[in-house]
């Protein structure tokens, strides 16, 4: 049985799947430390990401682009600069 709390992506994946600009958005959000309480649920991860408000976000630890989160990019089912910033976390910590 898989392990679902261990991301199956890398930096890599994120980098090149979304390209240089969101990732480097994402990139610098983490490296101010707005990703915050970073906890286990059923599907993978949630935290708190700081950026013009708080946003709830999820991700799912099977595909980085899979999650959710409280903005209006989140909504969209699209992956946002927040889901990015947690998935980053995952694979750096
Ligand atoms: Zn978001």
């Amino acid at each position: 049985m898989n392990n679902i709390f261990i991301p199956q992506f890398t930096i890599t994946d994120i980098q090149l799947g979304v390209g240089d600009h969101e990732f480097n958005k994402a990139l610098t959000l983490f490296n101010k430390g707005a990703v915050n309480e970073i906890k286990k649920d059923f599907l993978g991860f949630n935290a708190i990401v700081s950026g013009t408000h708080e946003y709830h976000v999820n991700v799912d630890c099977s595909s980085y682009d899979r999650g959710n989160c409280d903005c209006y990019i989140g909504q969209k089912d699209e992956p946002c600069k927040h889901m990015l910033a947690l998935a980053i976390a995952l694979v750096y910590k």
